[in-house]
């Protein structure tokens, strides 16, 4: 068996290990308290812990070095890493620098076939997904167009489906492609705030993205790994703790150092954190580590790698990071002990889940150790020690329920009903709720305003949300929706569907909802057409289309009564056709439809000549 191979194999093993361990978790839990209402429980479940491997094996000469080509023909400048912390995920890829423009030659980088095609207004836009013939696929994101037969493929498909947005398999052998070949231009579509490429390489089978700096990609990077700050915790268990206190370091002859050598702690079990960044040489940006290990007296027990990143774990970032600290402007603190569910699998080395055992009141010697992938690291050395005599007892905060992580939790009032999966919070909760009625002023508020714990607790799964309605006439039913009021008060939709008085959603953020409605019709604002326009030397029909509340549902233009593409490009509210070889000279009626996701439709009509 090939190393890979190996290693598909025991991930596969430690799957069903991680499965064998929830149901028997799951099962021991509901036979004791299935749901947890207002009384706080007595007794936790017993959890069983999950395994780590016991040794970090310096795995980047597990994957082939040289065998694929750079996806460009210029240098390669990271203005991202991959593994780099990003909200509610860890960054899957490349960012590659495009000299700031669209319109660079993308390559495939090995021989393949087009597995995959997305087109899509937001997230990566424009994506090709090249798989190749040893185990790998390449994935090309943010493009501006695909190249000949793919980009005749992909218009053909939008038309027969009439659909710009497209999430096609594509059978092998439909569009082989060549080590070299020009498959795109790149671009800055979907979710991208400046021109680059996005680049992942992922295992084919498992679609997990690895590391593509590991297959031989050489990045000149000579600066070694910037440390900013440590996070210590003071915990009384895993399950509850309190902190972070936050100290900054200060670089001195090549030596990063904080304000103190030894720490006198006030509780015999301690939790760390820590914040650090890496830069290359050729730009400035801020990008991501790619190794963290904490020592204490020499041994390793912690250690964090973003060698593969798993989209299904992805979103344990929330865990890994101090969620708290981010939502309150303190930045990507990483906190170097895990909580009980948290099921992140690029932790290695760990002892007691990282957490530093002080009790024998000596002076323990810490250590981290942070590293990039061009072998620079940097270290900072700092001790421990538990001081009897400033102890804290740590006490579990105020709560109007108290939700363990390793059962379904349930939550009911009056007006308000919540349903939280097992598997939804990575430790024991102490939860708050509060109601209000809106005031007798406020307008189109079809509920009480129900605060749902707070924004700066972060939750893994979605949940499920019942808000009854008061006051709501009848034939506003089929307008409402619930809304979330995010953290600068801004209204966002969850949609929400009738089950009697009450309307259903599901969220996975915490916070403030209530019911509204949405009655308004989305807007159309025409940029190069208007009624009558001679369109002679226009390229395109363009308009920007928007919604107050419940979102753009669907888009279809039509030409003369016939279909035709429109781009939809989120971030600009664009939408855009180009005109082509479909659309004659002469008169011509351009007519679009726009829908909300409540149901309510703006049409827009204009002749125009070319
Ligand atoms: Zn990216």
């Amino acid at each position: 068996m090939s190393c890979i191979q190996k290693r598909y194999v025991f991930s596969l093993l430690l799957l069903f290990f991680i499965i064998f361990c929830s149901l028997f978790t799951t099962l021991e839990a509901t036979a004791s308290s299935s749901c947890m209402h207002y009384e706080p429980i007595k007794e936790m479940p017993v959890v069983k812990k999950h395994h780590y491997s016991a040794a970090a094996v310096p795995t980047k000469y597990n994957y082939p070095q040289n065998y694929f080509r750079s996806p460009l023909d210029i240098p390669l400048i990271l203005s991202g890493s991959f593994g780099e912390l990003r909200n509610n995920h860890f960054h899957a890829g490349l960012d590659c620098k495009t000299k700031g423009v669209e319109g660079k030659n993308i390559y495939s980088i090995a021989d393949g076939y087009i597995k995959r095609i997305k087109v899509s207004p937001g997230g990566y836009g424009n994506a090709l997904y090249v798989e190749h013939f040893n185990g790998y696929t390449s994935v090309y994101a943010h493009l501006q167009k695909f190249q000949g037969t793919i980009g005749q493929y992909v218009k053909d498909r939008q038309y027969s489906l009439q659909s710009f947005e497209l999430d096609e398999n594509v059978d092998p052998g439909v569009l082989y492609v060549k080590k070299g070949q020009v498959i795109a231009k790149s671009g800055n579509s979907g979710s991208s705030s400046a021109p680059h490429l996005h680049f992942e390489i992922r295992d084919s089978q498992t679609q997990e993205a690895i590391n593509p700096l590991l297959f031989g990609y050489k990045i000149s990077d000579t600066r070694t790994p910037l440390i900013q700050s440590i996070g210590i915790y003071n915990m009384a268990s895993e399950n509850l703790f309190i902190g972070p206190r936050v100290f900054g370091t200060k670089k001195e002859k090549g030596v990063y150092k904080l304000p103190r050598y030894t720490f006198n702690v006030s509780t015999p079990l301690i939790g760390l954190g820590i914040k650090a960044y890496d830069k290359q040489n050729a730009a400035n940006n801020l990008n991501g580590i790619y190794s963290i290990d904490l020592l204490e007296n020499g041994n390793k027990i912690y250690s964090f790698d973003v060698e593969r990143i798993s989209f299904a774990e992805t979103r344990y970032i929330n865990n890994h990071l101090d969620y708290k600290l981010k939502r309150t402007g303190g930045g990507n603190l990483q906190k170097c002990f895990i909580e009980p569910n948290n099921l992140l699998s690029a932790y290695k080395n760990v002892i007691n889940r990282g957490i530093i055992d002080l009790s024998d009141g000596q002076t323990h010697k810490m250590m981290f150790i942070v590293r990039d992938l061009a072998g620079n690291s940097s270290r900072l050395s700092f001790n421990l020690k538990y001081s009897p005599s400033k102890k804290v007892t740590i006490k579990p905060p105020s709560h109007d329920a108290m939700f363990s992580y390793a059962v379904d939790n349930y939550f009911d009032r009056d007006q308000i009903h919540l349903y939280f999966p097992y598997g939804s919070f990575y430790n024991d909760l102490y939860f708050k709720y509060s109601s209000s009625a809106p005031s007798a002023e406020t307008k189109g508020v079809y509920s009480l305003y129900h605060k749902v714990h707070n924004n700066k607790t972060a939750v893994q799964k979605y949940f499920d949300i019942k808000i009854k309605a008061r006051y709501l006439p009848a034939e506003l039913r089929s307008k409402a929706v619930i809304v979330y009021k995010d953290t600068r008060g801004r209204k966002k939709s969850i949609g929400g569907n009738w089950e009697g008085d009450f309307l259903k959603a599901r969220t996975r953020d915490f916070g403030t909802y209530y019911i509204t409605t949405d009655t308004q019709a989305p807007k159309i604002r025409p940029i190069t057409i208007k009624p009558g326009k001679n369109m002679a030397k226009n390229s395109t029909i363009t308009v920007k289309i928007s919604d107050n509340l419940s979102g753009i549902k669907s888009y279809n233009g039509y030409v003369d009564g016939r279909w035709v593409l429109m781009e939809y490009d989120a971030k600009y509210a664009r939408l855009r056709h180009w005109f082509d070889e479909k659309t004659g000279k002469g008169k011509h009626t351009f007519r679009l439809v726009v829908e909300d996701g409540v149901g309510n439709v703006k049409t827009y009509t204009a002749s125009y000549r070319r």
